[in-house]
C-alpha cells in the first residue's frame, strides 16, 4: 500500500497487508501452475482439494483450535449464522441467554426473539446507549439456558471485552466477526461455538468460519431434524463434507488461505494480538491528549475500532476531510452513530497507525 501512501481504515472489507494482496495478484491467472485461476478450477480437483485442507489446518493452527473442537468454513456471511446457531444447539421451548450490546448483538437478539424459544435478555446495552458492557459477573443467567451468546468485539459503537466472561457449566457462543485471529484468550474450555465472516482479520468477504465443540456437532444432527433445518445449511452435513457440501466459495477461500498464511508467517495470532494492542496505545494515547472524546468507557476499549468524535459535529466533517488530505481513508462513524471511526484489523500495520495518531496530534495542535 506504500506505493500510494494509502493508509485504509475500513471496518470491513477491510485492509489486506500489502504482501498478501501483491501475493493474490501474481497468483491469479495461474494460480496452481497448470494455466488455470483458482476462480475456474473444479473444487474436486486435486488441487482444490489440497488446498482446501491446508486452509482448514491453517485455520486449526491460527484460531489455535483445540482437539476438542471442530472448523468447518460455509458460504454464509455472519449474520445468517445468527438465526442457523440456535437451530444447532438449542430446540423449540428451551431456553437461551443472548445479550445485547451494539447493533450485530442486537440483530442476532431479534433473529432468536421471532423463534419458539425462552429467550433470556441477560444485558441490555440499549439502556447506555452502548457505552458500556457492564458487568458480566452480576447477570443473572437461567441455569437451564443451553449457551450465552456474546459479541466479542462491537464493531460499531467500538466496545470489546477485555476478557470473554464465562458462566460455569453454561457455555458461551461467541461471534468472533471482527476479533477471531485478533486475540488469543479464547476459553474454549466454555466455548460452545464460535463464528466470524472473514473479511476483517482474516480474508475477504464470501466465506465465514464455525469452530463447534464436537460434542455438540453430533448432537445437532438431532437437533437440526427437531427445527427441520435444510441440509445445505446444517453444521454437520458442512463438515462431514470437509466444509465442501456446496461448491465452495472458491476465490474466498483461497484468499483465506494466503491470510491465514500471513498471519502465521507474522507469528501467528500472538503477534496480531501484540500488534492490535500496539496500534490500540497509540490512537487511544491521543484520545485521551485532549479535543477528542471518546465513545465508550475505558474498561471496554475495542482494540480493532476506534470511535470517537470531536466536540461539534462539523469539525468531525473537517476532521475527517482534513485525514483525506493524508490519504488517511475510509473514517466516517456508522451512519446511526456519527463521528469517527477508524478501523485497524490485522491488514492495518503498527506503522498506518502510528501515522494516523501523528496525524491526530498535529490536528489537535493546528485546531484544537
Ligand atoms: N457481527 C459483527 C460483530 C460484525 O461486525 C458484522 C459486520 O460488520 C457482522 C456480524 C455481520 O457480518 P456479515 O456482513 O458477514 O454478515
Amino acid at each position: 500500500r506504500f506505493f500510494m501512501n494509502v493508509h485504509y481504515f475500513s471496518p470491513g472489507p477491510a485492509s489486506l497487508p500489502e504482501a498478501v494482496r501483491k501475493q493474490i495478484k501474481e497468483e491469479l491467472l495461474d494460480t496452481f501452475g497448470i494455466g488455470v485461476s483458482v476462480m475456474e478450477i473444479s473444487h474436486r480437483s486435486k488441487q482444490y482439494e489440497q488446498l482446501n485442507e491446508e486452509t482448514h489446518a491453517l485455520a486449526r493452527k491460527v484460531f489455535q483450535v483445540p482437539n476438542t473442537h471442530s472448523v468447518l468454513f460455509s458460504c454464509c456471511g455472519a449474520q445468517q449464522h445468527f438465526s442457523i446457531i440456535p437451530q444447532h444447539l438449542s430446540k423449540p421451548g428451551e431456553e437461551i441467554a443472548y445479550t445485547d450490546t451494539g447493533i450485530w448483538a442486537h440483530l442476532a437478539c431479534e433473529e432468536v426473539f421471532a423463534m419458539p424459544r425462552k429467550i433470556n435478555l441477560v444485558y441490555d446495552g440499549r439502556n447506555c446507549d452502548y457505552v458500556s458492557l457492564g458487568n458480566p459477573s452480576k447477570w443473572d443467567i437461567p441455569k437451564n439456558s443451553k449457551y450465552v451468546h456474546l459479541t466479542v468485539n462491537n464493531t460499531v459503537y467500538g466496545t470489546e471485552y477485555a476478557k470473554i466472561p464465562t458462566f460455569g457449566d453454561i457455555p458461551i457462543v461467541l461471534d468472533m466477526t471482527s476479533s477471531l485471529a485478533g486475540r488469543t484468550d479464547i476459553p474454549w474450555e466454555s466455548t460452545a461455538l464460535v463464528y466470524a465472516s472473514a473479511q476483517k482479520n482474516f480474508g475477504i468477504a464470501g466465506v465465514s468460519v464455525v469452530i463447534i465443540r464436537n460434542d455438540l456437532l453430533e448432537k445437532s444432527r438431532e437437533i437440526t431434524k427437531a427445527n427441520y433445518l435444510g441440509k445445505a445449511l446444517s453444521y454437520h452435513a458442512i463438515f462431514d463434507t470437509k466444509s465442501a457440501l456446496n461448491t465452495p466459495p472458491v476465490f474466498p477461500i483461497f484468499a483465506m488461505n494466503r491470510m491465514l498464511k500471513w498471519i502465521d508467517h507474522s507469528g501467528g495470532t500472538p503477534t496480531m494480538e501484540k500488534w492490535s494492542l500496539e496500534k490500540a496505545k497509540l490512537i487511544y494515547s491521543e484520545i485521551d491528549a485532549g479535543l477528542y472524546i471518546g465513545r465508550t468507557d475505558k474498561d471496554c476499549r475495542s482494540r480493532h475500532n476506534f470511535v470517537f468524535k470531536l466536540p461539534k459535529e462539523e469539525q468531525d466533517n473537517h476532521f475527517i476531510a482534513e485525514a483525506a488530505k493524508h490519504n488517511l481513508l475510509e473514517i466516517k462513524g456508522y451512519r446511526s452513530v456519527g463521528g469517527i471511526r477508524a478501523s485497524m484489523y490485522n491488514g492495518v500495520s503498527v506503522e498506518s497507525a502510528s501515522v494516523f495518531a501523528e496525524f491526530m496530534r498535529d490536528y489537535r495542535k493546528k485546531f484544537g
